[in-house]
């Protein structure tokens, strides 16, 4: 992609259009990060605590919040895993186009131009 900076006003603005026109909000969107961890079970016993594998992988869904607090979720069927990375990414994409929108609106105000283009 071409650096804000050297691109069109019109450019932006035809960029713009078609982001809010091709932009989507999906049902399945998920604010959080899947994680996916290998842990050592409760037998001292066991080879996972000497030098063998440990046990998973496990997934977890993290959400985050204010004053660096976390919510972790254990995801247990292979189905909840599929579901979460899916809405994972369908978050991580919105985010995305919102980000360029955002981009170009802040390009747009710094060449003091309308974020509407006049009709
Ligand atoms: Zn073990």
């Amino acid at each position: 992609m071409q650096p804000l900076k050297r691109t069109s006003t019109l450019a932006l603005r035809q960029r713009k259009a078609h982001l809010l026109g091709t932009f989507q909000l999906c049902p399945e969107l998920l604010h959080a990060s899947l994680i996916e961890r290998f842990l050592k079970c409760g037998k001292t016993n066991c080879r996972c605590h000497r030098d063998g594998p440990k046990h998973g992988p496990f997934f977890y869904l993290n959400r985050c919040f204010p004053k660096g607090q976390m919510q972790s979720l254990l995801l247990k069927s292979p189905s909840q895993i599929d579901q979460a990375r899916q809405s994972v990414a369908a978050y991580a994409q919105v985010q995305l186009v919102l980000d360029q929108i955002s981009q170009i609106n802040h390009e747009l105000l710094r060449r003091g131009e309308p974020l509407v283009a006049a009709s």
